[in-house]
């Protein structure tokens, strides 16, 4: 008998003694009535009250009869109620006892499958890929077999969801789900570790190839496009992948270096990548990166370099574009695109944004008090652009700094404008309104509508340098390229080409009325020192070839 019943039974025992203690009232006061109406009515009778009258009382009147029934009656009828009411009140305590026993079990359940599990596919979380993966790796310790685990993260989920809305991303990582399921056996398990990660632990593995030939398997599943809605979406993954024994003896150093395998696999853009040791020294574990990156930018230890802008219509120096670096004390020397997003990911944008911002804003104002009127363009990620409080945090800093508004640039990119165009409409006027430009970054690679374009306050357009690079040999890139220039200077645009990088191409481009230009053939981006001894370097031959 388990203590709730024995609780429940005791409960119900002292029940029975104060409803059969309300009997006992009830016999005790039958009695007394009893004994009360003899002795009235032997008064009454016989004129005193005596044994011989009480008797003969007792004897005579029908009326005491029924008197003396009544103790019996009180005492059965109270007892038989007593006990009725005792065992209905038991049977219904014990019912809804039993039924709150069982809900509680029920929702105890659903809290341990929910810390468990992930609500939108329902597979096995994190926490509970940790549980399996330290109980396959007790059984391949046994049976000293191998077994081997792969992340797979779905490429551009990010700009999927942003799209096409968190809806269609759920139903798209339904599907993807749907497919994994049908490829693994019964004793692997596939979790979901990431809001665009999948695990897979497979249980047995025949070491490198057996892990390559399961990848190869994953890599078909996504051949075929994932209808949604009425497109058909093509989606490509990036695998990373480990095998124990090979690559670690415990949980958390096979989780950390299959998310290094992946994050290897993603930066040099490969499909796939197993964990190989070289790794763990040229891709930092990402959690120790950005608490490094916090750090840098507290003890203001990242760089600011300056990639310079010419006019082609002036053939002047016209701006710059300012461009972030970290000087890692162990990874060496770092270009944003290894740390940019993942700040974007992690919110530490905010504060390198603002760091850049007033790194900028302080070059910018030391050059105009030098008479160097020179633009400043600055890159604002998607996040610090939409956020509500940016217009009042330039209001601020262009109080501390002076500089022109008009000198400064934002670009942004097609992302921005899609994640909220309300609101990136909104903050654009409130910045242009300030005379500050905006720019549209890395145009040509983005989805956004050319309507669209047409009401937004920018002035200018960067043509990627995707497509700058490559117009020479390209003749899809230089169509692209001139259908951009065309069309940003319908639209009243000032256009500017990136990525150029010999003089062929700005041959080209200044043929077909590109406006500015940056690249390698001009400079590459510098420091503040260097890009002010390039400029004066830079003026005076101008000034020799003038002579
Ligand atoms: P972006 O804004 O498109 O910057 C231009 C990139 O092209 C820079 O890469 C620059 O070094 C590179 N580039 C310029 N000319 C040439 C060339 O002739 N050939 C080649 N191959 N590349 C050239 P970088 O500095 O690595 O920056 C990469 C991206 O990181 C930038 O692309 C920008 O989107 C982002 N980024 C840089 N600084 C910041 C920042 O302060 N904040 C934010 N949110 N993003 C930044
Ligand atoms: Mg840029
Ligand atoms: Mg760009």
């Amino acid at each position: 008998m388990d203590s709730l019943t024995k609780t429940l039974r005791s409960n119900v025992k002292i029940l029975k003694a104060r409803a059969s203690r309300s009997a006992i009232y009830g016999v005790a006061i039958a009695v007394a009535a009893l004994v009360a109406a003899t002795l009235l009515s032997c008064y009454f009778h016989y004129g005193e009250i005596s044994l011989g009258n009480i008797l003969k009382v007792q004897k005579t009147n029908v009326t005491l009869w029924f008197l003396n029934l009544m103790p019996f009656v009180f005492a059965f009828w109270g007892q038989y109620t007593t006990h009725v009411m005792a065992f209905e009140a038991s049977t219904l305590v014990m019912d809804q006892t039993e039924d709150l026993a069982n809900l509680t079990v029920a929702l105890e359940y659903k809290v341990a499958h929910e810390a468990t599990h992930d609500a939108v596919t329902d597979l096995p979380n994190r926490i509970l890929l940790r549980d399996r993966l330290e109980q396959s790796l007790q059984a391949a310790i046994r049976h000293k077999t191998m077994i081997g685990l792969l992340i797979i993260d779905i490429d551009n989920f990010k700009d999927i969801n942003d799209t096409l809305g968190h809806f269609s991303g759920d139903r798209l990582l339904k599907q993807v789900v749907s497919r994994l399921k049908g490829m693994v056996r019964k004793s692997d398990t596939i979790a979901r570790v990431g809001p665009d990660e999948f695990a897979i632990l497979l249980n047995m593995v025949e070491g490198a190839d057996g892990i390559i030939l399961v990848i190869e398997k994953v890599q078909k599943l996504f051949l075929k496009p994932f209808p949604l809605e009425t497109l058909k979406l093509e989606v490509q993954v990036s695998i990373g992948a480990t095998i124990f024994p090979e690559h670690g003896s415990d949980v958390d150093t096979i989780l950390q270096r299959t998310d290094l395998a992946l994050y290897a696999a993603k930066k040099d853009s490969k499909k796939y990548t197993i964990y190989s040791p070289d790794l763990d020294n040229r891709s930092p574990h990402r959690l120790t990166l950005m608490g490094e990156l916090r750090q840098a930018i507290e003890k203001n230890e990242l760089l600011l370099h300056f990639q310079p802008q010419i006019d082609l219509n002036t053939n002047e120096i016209s701006g710059v574009e300012a461009l972030v670096r970290w000087q890692h004390p162990k990874h060496g020397f770092m270009l944003p695109d290894e740390f940019i997003p993942m700040a974007e990911r992690t919110g530490l944008i905010k504060p390198l944004s603002v760091w850049v911002l007033n790194e900028a804003l302080c070059a910018a104002e030391k050059w105009h008090s030098q008479n160097l009127k020179l633009s400043i363009a600055v890159n604002i990620s998607p996040t610090t652009f939409l956020d509500a409080e940016l217009p009042n945090m330039i209001i601020g800093m262009l109080s501390l700094y002076e500089v022109p508004a008009e000198y400064i640039i934002f670009e942004i990119t097609e992302g921005t404008m899609i994640k909220d165009p309300a609101l990136a409409l909104e903050i654009m006027k409130r910045l242009t309104d300030m005379g500050i430009r905006i720019s549209i970054d890395d145009f040509g690679t983005g989805y956004s509508s050319l309507a669209y374009l047409k009401k937004l306050p920018a002035t200018e357009v960067k043509i990627d340098r995707s497509f700058v690079m490559d117009m020479l040999n390209s003749e899809n890139d230089a169509v692209i390229v001139r259908s951009i220039i065309d069309l940003g200077h319908n639209l009243s645009l000032n256009v500017v080409a990136e990525g150029v990088e010999n003089q062929e191409t700005v041959n080209r481009i200044k043929k077909q009325g590109c406006d500015v230009f940056q690249g390698y053939h001009l400079s590459k981006p510098i420091n503040n020192e260097e890009f002010l001894t390039w400029l004066a370097r830079q003026k005076e031959e101008q000034k020799r070839d003038q002579e």
